[in-house]
């Protein structure tokens, strides 16, 4: 069977369709996101945020967001995938979330693996809320929450009972506010609830104070909610346990979700979208940390995702630099060309940029993938060595 029609029959798959459906679906949340944020950054004249939604705009645009069929695993498996040619990296993108999301569940899975229990150790899955604070803005809230997880982490209570973990952080939105609360999969010793319930208490408490809140916890104990639970490695867990998967999903479900920011006020996306650092969602740390260094330092950089629920079905590629390494000028950053460019020359050299990291990139992946098809939602089909990375894009790459 020759290729075109091998293409044919498979971008008419049922598995296409769904990989297409999903493509779709986070082209159409990262433009409604931007659109957004382009109001609101409009109206508080905001040239960052403006800008930080013309990258999602591009991100998301029908030529950047692909589907592929017959990618390939190390074991010679098949599978289809989702991904962007070009990346805006935006906190607030669908599809740049979806990697970081992807990233932090395989990190997961290589730290948890790399910490065997010592004796009198458990695995541990414990939840730490913060009260709604009704007017505080997204970004407060998760400085809040963070800073009062760094001092939790200096006191003798928390050294003293937990060797090494992963944390995630969760917030929705309620008509009140922010509802916050971190999981954490910690490996630990005997965790004495209302020890642990107290330490939060004041670790919450002092952080609020240090940004000119005193905070309320509303509740029987008077103090913060938290929730520990045993983790067992099988099946069969009772009301008072969880099994490893499940707490793991519990830890990693809302790490860059993206649909979190759906219902985020548009004041408060600008916040986010402004920031240089937002408070960390996802951490491993403790002992499984150098577990988790090793495989940053290793990891790959990757747009490529795929419907599979398991990690069994996902890929890590590596893009050679898209630059030569020798000694060469740093090109400005995105973020620095926006707010020393006019908007139509921004605009250009934005658009300029992602033509040619996708013209990179589809190459790349093509060569990588040589018995894949990909086809972007504007309808562009590549396939094998039809596409080249030439020097002349190399040249211009921003
Ligand atoms: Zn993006």
């Amino acid at each position: 069977m020759s290729v075109s029609s091998r293409t044919i029959q498979n971008l008419h798959s049922p598995a296409s369709r769904a990989v297409q459906s999903i493509a779709r679906n986070r082209s159409r949340r990262g433009v409604e996101v931007a659109d957004r944020l382009a109001v609101a950054a409009l109206a508080c004249g905001s040239k960052l945020a403006l800008g930080v939604a013309d990258m999602m705009r591009e991100c998301s645009s029908p030529a950047n967001v692909w589907t592929a069929q017959d990618l390939h695993n190390g074991d010679g498996e098949l599978f289809d995938g989702v991904g962007t040619y070009s990346s805006c990296g935006a906190r607030l993108c669908p599809s740049c979330s979806a990697a970081l999301r992807r990233r932090a569940r395989r990190r997961a899975r290589v730290a948890l693996d790399s910490c065997p229990l010592l004796t009198g150790e458990h695995a541990r899955l414990v939840t730490l809320t913060m009260p709604t604070v009704a007017d505080a803005s997204l970004l407060e809230t998760m400085h809040a929450i963070e800073r009062a997880w760094s001092l939790l982490r200096k006191r003798k209570f928390w050294r003293e009972s937990v060797r090494a973990g992963i944390k995630g952080v969760e917030f929705t939105v309620t008509s009140l506010g922010y509802n916050t609360h971190i999981h954490i999969l910690a490996v630990s010793r005997w965790i004495a609830h209302a020890g642990l319930r107290s330490e939060w208490t004041h670790c919450v408490r002092v952080a609020w104070r240090e940004r000119g809140r005193e905070i309320a916890f509303n509740t029987p104990s008077g103090e913060a909610i938290v929730d520990v639970r045993l983790v067992r490695a099988k099946a069969g867990a009772s009301h008072a346990s969880i099994t490893q998967e499940s707490a793991l999903q519990e830890v990693l479900k809302y790490v860059c979700k993206p649909d979190a920011w759906l219902n985020v006020p548009e004041s408060h996306l600008v916040e986010v979208a402004e920031v240089e650092r937002f408070p960390r969602l996802f951490e491993v740390f403790g002992a499984m940390r150098a577990s988790h260094e090793t495989e940053r330092a290793s990891d790959a950089d990757t747009s490529l995702d795929t419907p599979s629920i398991s990690d069994g079905g996902q890929l890590m590629i590596s893009f050679p630099e898209s630059s030569p390494s020798v000694a060469r000028a740093r090109p400005p950053s995105l973020r620095s060309l926006v707010l020393t460019c006019d908007r139509p020359a921004w605009l250009k050299k934005l658009a300029h940029h992602f033509a040619n990291r996708r013209a990179y990139r589809r190459g790349a992946l093509c060569a990588r993938y040589p018995y894949a098809i990909f086809q972007t939602l504007a309808g562009d089909v590549s396939f094998g060595v039809a596409c080249r990375y030439t020097s002349i894009e190399r040249e211009n790459n921003l």
